[in-house]
């Protein structure tokens, strides 16, 4: 039973001293907790200045906030972010921390565990309190299975993973913030820049509602027996300005453009969808030129409305893989499809 147990989230500030979305997102998991619980719930922030993300916190029912600042902790960093978190948890004395699974606190997270002689789960999509005892459920092996697991050790670290909840949009409220003073060993690292894969345009958009799809088949050769990547490229291009839907790819087309081919440059591995490749949370997706081979599909589980446009109807998608397959060209489809969105 967990009926006396304090609940912490923790979060890292942005450089403009904004929550971003995942954080939020573990405000509402840690809220949830707390008032299944009938628990206090406090927050813990690190960043240059805490202020604004404080009273965010305070609306999202925040009865304590606790903050490390300063120009250190500006930057993610190893070193102050484990000694941020670790001085914050003693000052708030939790039993059960929640943080976004972000690439920072994950950096952290395990080793501020070992410090505080807690245990850590990742990658959770959600938190529950049944009777008292708390559980969290994490997907395994490529999302094919869903685990719960409960813990007795404390304190229990969570790392919440982004876009499994919805974001706390309410009001702000004041509060005084309870500020907590780390001592910093030499600091030995600095960040001097940030570099990104060079994907050319922005085409991940994880908020999307529709996932569109490219397959192989937009750069293979066409009934007129040419091959016609231009226009692949633009009917694609067009589509996601027009829909701001998010691109994903078959393995074989983004293989294609990592092997330096002239072929949809914007392709990079980061679009990839399947077994190897990721599982994203769109509401409807659309695959074209795209076989549906199981090794795909399986990227597919969470996408609760599925078409797909092929020319063969005999294709992956027909075994029962997509609600709707159309059987058609789909350098066709698109035109008619982007005129429509102009
Ligand atoms: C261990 C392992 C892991 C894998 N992991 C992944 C993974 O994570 N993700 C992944 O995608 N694959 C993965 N694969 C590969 C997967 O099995 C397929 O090879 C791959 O998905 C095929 O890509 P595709 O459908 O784009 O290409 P193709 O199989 O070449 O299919 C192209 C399709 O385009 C259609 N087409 C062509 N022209 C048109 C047109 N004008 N209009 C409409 N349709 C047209 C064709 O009919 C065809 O069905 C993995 C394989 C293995 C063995």
């Amino acid at each position: 039973m967990d009926s006396a147990v304090s609940i912490l989230i923790l979060a890292h500030v942005e450089s403009d001293g904004a929550l971003a979305r995942p954080a939020l997102e573990a405000l509402t998991a840690g809220a949830s907790l707390a008032k299944q619980l009938g628990a206090p719930l406090a927050v813990g922030l690190v960043g240059a200045d805490t202020a604004a993300a404080a009273s965010v916190a305070a609306g999202g029912g925040a009865a304590r906030v606790f903050a490390v600042t300063g120009a250190a902790f500006a930057q993610p960093r190893y070193a102050t972010d484990a000694a941020a978190a670790e001085a914050i948890c003693r000052a708030a004395g939790a039993d059960i921390v929640i943080a976004a699974g972000t690439s920072r606190w994950m950096r952290v997270l395990a080793g501020v565990a070992q410090r505080l002689g807690g245990r850590v789960d990742t990658h959770i999509t959600r938190v529950a309190a049944d009777g008292g005892a708390v559980s969290v459920a994490r997907w395994y092996y490529r999302q094919r299975i869903e685990g719960i697991t409960s813990r007795t050790e404390r304190p229990w670290i969570m790392a919440i993973e982004p876009g499994t909840h919805d974001a706390f949009a309410g009001a702000a409220a004041a509060v005084t913030v309870e500020p907590v003073t780390v001592a910093l060993t030499e600091i030995r690292s600095e960040v001097t820049g940030v570099r990104a894969p060079a994907s050319g345009e922005q085409t991940i958009r994880p908020d999307a509602s529709l996932l569109f799809v490219a397959g192989a088949g937009w750069t293979k050769k066409q009934t007129d027996g040419q091959t016609h990547v231009p226009e692949a490229e633009s009917l694609i291009l067009g589509c996601l300005r027009a829909s701001q839907a998010s691109l994903g790819g078959s393995k074989s087309l983004v293989d294609l453009s990592g092997e330096g081919q002239a072929v949809l440059p914007f392709m990079t591995h980061l679009n990839q969808i399947g077994q190897t490749g990721s599982s994203p949370r769109h509401r409807k997706g659309l695959a074209t030129c795209c076989h549906g081979e199981e090794p795909h599909v399986v990227g597919w589980r969470f996408i609760t409305e599925r078409r797909a446009v092929n020319l063969n109807p005999n294709c992956g998608w027909a075994q029962g893989k997509t609600d709707v397959l159309y059987v058609a060209d789909a350098f066709e489809v698109m035109r008619k499809v982007n005129e429509r969105l102009q």
